[in-house]
Order: C-alpha cells, then structure tokens, then sequence
C-alpha cells in the first residue's frame, strides 16, 4: 500500500475557519468518531468518506477536498448532520465545499459529479422536481465525450427506467407544476450562493 506523506507546508490552518465562514458551522469540533460516515447512503460512490472529509478539512488540506469527488455526490440528505455527536453542520460544509469548488473553478478528475450536479439542478428548475429521462438525457449529453458515447451510456439505462415506469415508480412524461417563478427565485439564489465570495 502507498503511503502519502502530509506535508505541513501545504496545509492551509485556516480552511477550517473558511468553510465555519462560508456555512459550515462547528466544522472545526469533529472527533472523527465516524457516525457520519456509517449512515451515509452514498458513501459507496465517494472518493473520500465523510469523516475522511472532515480530518482533511481540518488538516487544512484545502486543495485535495476541493479537488475531491465527495463534494460532488453527497446527495444533502442531512442524514450526517442530525447524527453528529459533537453537532457538526456536515452537510452545510459539503455545500459550502461544493461553492468555493464552483467559485474557483476546482473540479474532480471524474467530472461525472459536477454533470449530474448541473443536470440535476436544470430538471429540477424546469419540470419542479425530477423528471428522471431528461436527466438521463442531459447527463450523458454532458458526461460522456462524444454522442455514441452519450447513446451508449443511456441504453444501458433503459431497462432500469422502463422496469420503474411499469411499476408506477417513475413518470413517462414530465409533471406540471404551479408557480415556477418561486422556483426561479430558489435556483437563482443557488447559482447565487454559487458565486459568491
Ligand atoms: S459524526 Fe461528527 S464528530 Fe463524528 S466523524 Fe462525523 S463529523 Fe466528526
Ligand atoms: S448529507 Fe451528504 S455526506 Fe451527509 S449522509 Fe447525506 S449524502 Fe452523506
């Protein structure tokens, strides 16, 4: 097994405080106790687990989380957060992590986090919640590199959704929704808090 070496020249004392700052409160009081982690649903899919997140936080490995795919596939689900002993905010530091990454232009080697997260957002803010084919659809439009690349990635998701349309668990046409510019106002303050400083 390679063992990295963290050298201290690189380490900035002050990310901690940054993201306390930028929402993510007490990120600074966790005792890598793991909770967070053991509940987590998509920790299968994360570079780095959530505890492993919060230690580099707070070694001030500011480059390697920013640069982490973590950032990118927590779904906010709060599970961490209700159950963290010492009241860490944990998803408020991955969506504080997750802005400075968008802020500064910092993505994941594995870009497919960062296409799904935009993705994601655009169905939301066009149908008012999740109309599954489209996002598939521009998923693969944007992760994968060339057209049959995006074809061959979304056949291979088509028995999944048809087996989910039958069963009643997924809609074969978009929902209406009412008051779509309350939505606007929710998605514009995200693409706000996005860019903010
Ligand atoms: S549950 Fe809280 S204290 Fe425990 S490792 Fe996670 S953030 Fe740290
Ligand atoms: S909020 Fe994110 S990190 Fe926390 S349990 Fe949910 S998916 Fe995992």
């Amino acid at each position: 097994m390679e063992i990295e070496t963290i050298k201290l020249k690189d380490c900035d004392p002050n990310f901690a405080k940054e993201i306390i700052g930028a929402g993510g409160k007490k990120a600074n009081v966790c005792f890598q106790c793991g909770t967070c982690t053991a509940g987590c649903p998509t920790v299968y899919a994360m570079d780095f687990t959530p505890r492993q997140i919060m230690r580099m936080v707070n070694l001030g490995m500011r480059e390697q989380v920013l640069q982490s795919g973590t950032i990118w596939v927590c779904a906010s689900c709060f599970t961490c957060q209700s159950r963290c002993p010492r009241g860490v905010e944990i998803t408020s530091v991955m969506g504080a992590l997750k802005n400075i990454a968008i802020r500064e232009g910092i993505t994941p080697q594995n870009k497919k986090g960062p296409a799904f997260y935009n993705s994601f957002l655009e169905v939301a803010m066009d149908h008012g919640r999740i109309y599954e084919p489209e996002l598939m659809l521009r998923f693969a439009g944007r992760s994968e590199k060339s057209i049959p690349g995006a074809l061959k990635s979304l056949s291979k998701d088509i028995p999944l959704g048809m087996g989910l349309v039958k069963k009643g668990k997924m809609a074969f046409l978009p929902h209406s929704f009412r008051r779509p510019e309350q939505l606007k106002i929710i998605y514009d303050n995200i693409r706000k808090m996005e860019g903010e400083k």
